[in-house]
């Protein structure tokens, strides 16, 4: 399958139509950016590992019955992938205090949370992802109720799914971004799972690895998702 016109360029993937109008190309980038894209840098084969990642864990979840976007990994920087709708929802699932959520509810990192939880942002680097309730949703018309309630629903199976499978390689899920998308009427999980999305510390160290080594000049960054692919791909 190869590329045809870019439709879309984001901060570390860019889309391509194919000949097929049901499918797309996602291309994985090494540019890392956070805090809304005030700050950048160059992360070298973070693509190729946030394609084998995301490759890996797509899997995964489908041998689960989680339905997805994810066609087939192409090359080391391309995955094919079902054409999605993206609906303008971020869904976060959280088993641990860090990030926005620990500044929130006055908790410190690292604190577990009572019971897992999700929650929803609006999708939009205009605003900066804002947290949205339900009720934003709905008047927004971002999501139906059922859209939503099977969003919230796959996104609890998927925390469950992904906390033990990385558990089981020596590596706390302590939260995570997911994006949904419409498939001939169908939600699909799409977009990439990686440590870019995630926030994963070791389970024998606490050690970060993910994107918060660049957030927080911790340096060793390119090695943290280096390790991250050798648990999880090759085992
Ligand atoms: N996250 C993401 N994209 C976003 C916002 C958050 O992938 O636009 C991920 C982030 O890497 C972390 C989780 O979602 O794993 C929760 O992030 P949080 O709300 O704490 O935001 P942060 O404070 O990290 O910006």
């Amino acid at each position: 399958m190869e590329k045809r016109d870019k439709i879309y360029e984001g901060k570390a993937k860019i889309l391509y139509t194919t000949d097929n109008p049901d499918q797309v190309i996602q291309y994985f980038k090494d540019e890392a950016t956070a805090f809304d894209g005030k700050k950048k840098g160059i992360i070298p084969s973070k693509g190729i590992m946030n394609n084998r990642i995301s490759e890996r864990l797509f899997r995964m979840l489908m041998d689960h019955g989680i339905d997805t976007h994810f066609v087939e990994r192409l090359n080391d920087r391309e995955m094919l992938c079902k054409r999605l709708n993206i609906i303008k929802v971020e869904m976060i699932g959280r088993n641990v205090a860090a990030g926005s959520l620990a500044k929130r509810i006055g908790q410190d990192e690292g604190t577990v949370l009572s019971r897992p939880i999700v929650e929803t942002y609006y999708k939009s680097d205009a605003l900066g992802d804002p947290m949205l309730c339900d009720e934003h949703i709905f008047m927004l018309n971002l999501a139906t109720p059922e859209q939503l309630h099977t969003m919230r629903e796959t996104t609890r199976k998927v925390n469950g799914l992904l906390t033990a499978f990385f558990a089981e390689r020596g590596i706390r899920l302590v939260d995570f971004k997911v994006e949904y998308g419409l498939y001939h009427g169908r939600v699909l999980l799409g977009d990439e799972i990686c440590p870019d999305t995630c926030r994963l510390w070791d389970m024998a160290t606490n050690e970060k690895m993910d994107k918060d080594r660049f957030r927080r000049d911790l340096g060793g960054i390119e090695e943290a998702y280096a390790e991250v692919a050798r648990r999880i791909c090759e085992a």
